[in-house]
């Protein structure tokens, strides 16, 4: 049937060129066709359009914190309706993230009629602060339902408005919050400015019992090194299990993987630096800091990282990369696939989330300074992180956990489902040192027996990285290893500001009663961090993260192995987790249920539309394949290859039997106990069925085989 349609893919795919009229090329030469932030309504633009006051007034809000002044509005609204109009812009929207994870708008035009055919363009202060998108097919888990029926969203002036530019008009978009009409986060990004303040709040006050005056507000940073696989659109579309839930559910492992060793790190082939080069300097025009890019381990896996920027802003950049990425493959003939497993047997995709707390005098809390000083402030805040991670090690699990993760984490080359945290020799001799309550605390470098008044910096790169770890200290930050590639920042980092925030007022309580019972200053912070240390080192690792050993070390120690989606999702319902979202204002017990609910619903519904998939192409492509070349074999006699296919293709069809029985749910069963239901059937079916498929695949004639193969969709470039 279609005897040469592989090859001709594989020559049309290969032959691709840059001299193909599809793409326009760049004359890079001309700076002006990289002028960063060229799209966003930045600071700068602001204060060519703004009053003073407004301009000072909207400063505090960024710098600061502070609440908005909502007379500004109609201000603000016009001097950006300006500068949108002067860039082709005809139509805003507010950008928000509802619980999909993913980013909604709804587009308006700036025009209203005035009558007599005439229009103008209008945009008010009320129509920037808040919008009330019909937006009642969100999942909610429940919130509006008991409610009100509509959720509005609201401006939030400290992540910048850009432009998104289509070849036929350009958008104005406006960051926002999602909120329900009794003030019920509906959205990712809620929580996470909520755990900013928090985390603010506590940093400030334990850095005055540390003895800065200065320091106002502390921020949180991210910077994500982001993986993903691009590969050519024809093999996409020609697979209906990609197009359809983002991963391949059938695939034989190729002859050649990455065992060479000859695609990480090497020359990124011209097609794909192409497209790179465009996706990075869109996303410069939208102000996202955009910095490295190289070929990751995979076959056509590959990696993009930008300078880290404050969580909220960071968060919101990293949505629109990812929409970036996508958009802009296609212009290349590729797509880009941001699921966390596409194919069996290679590496997955994660998003390595850089995290650390800087304040506004410019120091990061997270690395050893200049002075005695700042070195038992870095204790002090790596302490508190330690405490954090292991009181709430399956709530951070939990905040990473996707249905795509579940194949991701302890498979190749990725972290277990084990949160531990990695030190580093270095640092872990500081601590150890402490713990045997050795060194001087007033000279802060005799913890690695230096004798020096200061500890040295910390090792960022070369031998003492732990590639293997889910939470890495790596220098200056922590790298949480464990979140997938396709997930939001929001939530992961919602998370880590609230429980770090806790442990930072916990280690405070302590260190105030230390400092009154008459320990200097010095004396008491190591006394805190040797407490804090010791209570919770169980969760320090410093060997490799993918060895089985580790998870019967692991369990020994009592540390958290939540496999899979439904094993962590309850986590987020737990007293502790409610208790610290509830304490710090970040998500109150009915705000977690709703998300444990929308959470728990989309692995199921991903479940089943995997399962469905799976079901229909090796029902209606895979079996009628099989039983061609099988009719092909038994008409020339040749029983060698008939008996090749014939146990196989019985096989298939009894565990296709066995999938569409799974298929059907069971009476009466929903929540926790259908995901679970899903786990253990609909996707322990299409395993079975995928054994039998991918066996197959060995087996019957290339040009009969109805889906493009690894060995193909993995290494065109
Ligand atoms: P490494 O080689 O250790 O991974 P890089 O300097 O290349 O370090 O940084 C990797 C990522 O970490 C980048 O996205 C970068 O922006 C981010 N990063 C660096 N410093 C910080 C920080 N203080 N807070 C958050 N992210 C950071
Ligand atoms: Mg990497």
């Amino acid at each position: 049937m279609n005897t040469t349609r592989t090859r001709l893919q594989n020559v049309h795919a290969a032959r691709w060129s840059l001299n193909g009229d599809s793409i326009g090329s760049v004359d890079l030469t001309d700076a002006s066709n990289v002028p960063f932030g060229a799209n966003v309504f930045s600071e700068l633009e602001q204060g060519k359009r703004l009053g003073k006051g407004t301009m000072e007034k909207l400063k505090a809000t960024l710098e600061q914190g502070e609440a908005l002044d909502t007379s500004l509005a109609d201000e603000v609204a016009g001097a950006m309706k300006e500068w949108a109009l002067e860039r082709g812009a005809t139509h805003f929207t507010h950008v928000f993230q509802p619980l999909t994870g993913l980013t909604a708008e709804k587009h308006d035009s700036f025009f209203e009629p005035v009558g007599d055919g005439a229009a103008i363009a209008k945009f008010s202060g009320k129509e920037l602060i808040q919008g009330e998108p019909d937006a009642s097919s969100f999942p909610t888990g429940g919130v509006r339902d008991t409610f009100e029926a509509r959720g509005y969203t609201a401006w939030d002036p400290t992540s910048p408005a850009y432009i998104l530019e289509n070849p036929n008009g350009a958008l104005l978009c406006i960051p926002t919050a999602f909120v329900s009409w009794t003030g019920e986060a509906l959205d990712a990004k809620t929580p996470l400015l909520r755990s900013m303040d928090a985390l603010s709040k506590s940093a400030i006050l334990a850095l005055r019992l540390l003895g800065d005056e200065d320091a106002e507000r502390v921020f949180t940073t991210i910077g994500a090194e982001q993986e993903y696989f691009l590969i050519d659109e024809q093999y996409f579309f020609e697979r209906p299990d990609l197009v359809t839930t983002g991963r391949t559910l059938f695939g034989a492992k190729p002859p050649k993987g990455h065992e060479l060793d000859d695609h990480y790190f090497g020359p990124i082939p011209e097609r794909i630096l192409a497209c790179m080069l465009e996706t990075e300097r869109e996303l410069q025009k939208l102000g996202v800091p955009v910095k490295t890019r190289h070929n990751e381990v995979a076959p056509n896996q590959y990696e993009i990282a930008p300078v880290f920027e404050n969580s909220n802003v960071g968060s919101d950049h990293q949505q629109l990369m990812m929409q970036v990425m996508q958009s802009t493959a296609r212009k290349y003939g590729l797509v880009c696939l941001l699921h966390e497993k596409p194919f069996a047997g290679v590496n997955g995709s994660g998003k390595h989330n850089n995290w650390s707390m800087g304040t506004d005098t410019g120091h990061n809390l997270l690395e050893p300074g200049d002075t005695p000083a700042d070195n038992l402030n870095f204790l002090f805040f790596c302490a508190a992180v330690i405490q954090a991670v292991n009181k709430h090690q399956g709530l951070l699990r939990a905040s990473v956990a996707n249905i795509g993760q579940d194949h991701r984490l302890g498979a190749n080359e990725a972290p277990p489902a084990i949160i531990s945290i990695f030190l580093g020799a270095e640092l872990e001799k500081v601590f150890e040192t402490i713990s045997a309550g050795e060194g001087d605390p007033h000279t802060p470098g005799s913890f690695l027996e230096l004798g020096a008044s200061v500890l040295p910096p910390l090792p960022m790169h070369g031998g003492d990285r732990n590639r293997t770890s889910p939470f890495a200290f790596t220098g200056n930050k922590f790298e949480f290893r464990a979140v997938g590639s396709s997930s939001s920042l929001s939530f992961p980092n919602a998370v880590l500001n609230t429980i770090v925030a806790e442990a930072i007022d916990e280690l405070a309580d302590s260190l105030e009663k230390k400092t009154e019972s008459g320990l200097d200053k010095a004396e008491a912070v190591t006394a805190v961090v040797k407490e804090a240390y010791d209570a919770n080192k169980q969760v320090c690792f410093m060997g490799d993260n993918y060895d089985e050993a580790w998870h019967a070390e692991a369990e020994k120690r009592g540390l958290k192995n939540l496999k899979t989606t439904p094993d962590a999702l309850p986590e987020l319902l737990t007293e502790q987790t409610v208790a610290a979202f509830g304490d710090y204002e970040v998500l109150s017990e009915r705000e977690l249920e709703s998300r444990y609910e929308v959470l728990l619903e989309q692995y199921t519904i991903r479940a089943n539309m995997e399962a469905e998939t799976a079901g229909a192409i090796a029902k209606t492509m895979i079996v009628p394949a099989a039983l061609r070349y099988l009719e092909l074999a038994e008409r020339a006699e040749v029983s060698a290859v008939a008996e090749d296919v014939r146990p196989l293709l019985n096989e298939l069809t009894v565990a296709l039997k066995e999938l569409d029985s799974a298929n059907h749910y069971p009476d009466g069963v929903e929540g926790l106990d259908l995901a679970i239901y899903a786990r253990d059937n609909q996707l322990a079916g299409m395993a079975k069925v995928r054994e039998s498929v991918d066996s197959l695949e060995g087996v019957i004639a290339d040009d009969l085989w109805p889906l493009p193969k690894y060995s193909e969709i993995l290494f065109i470039k």
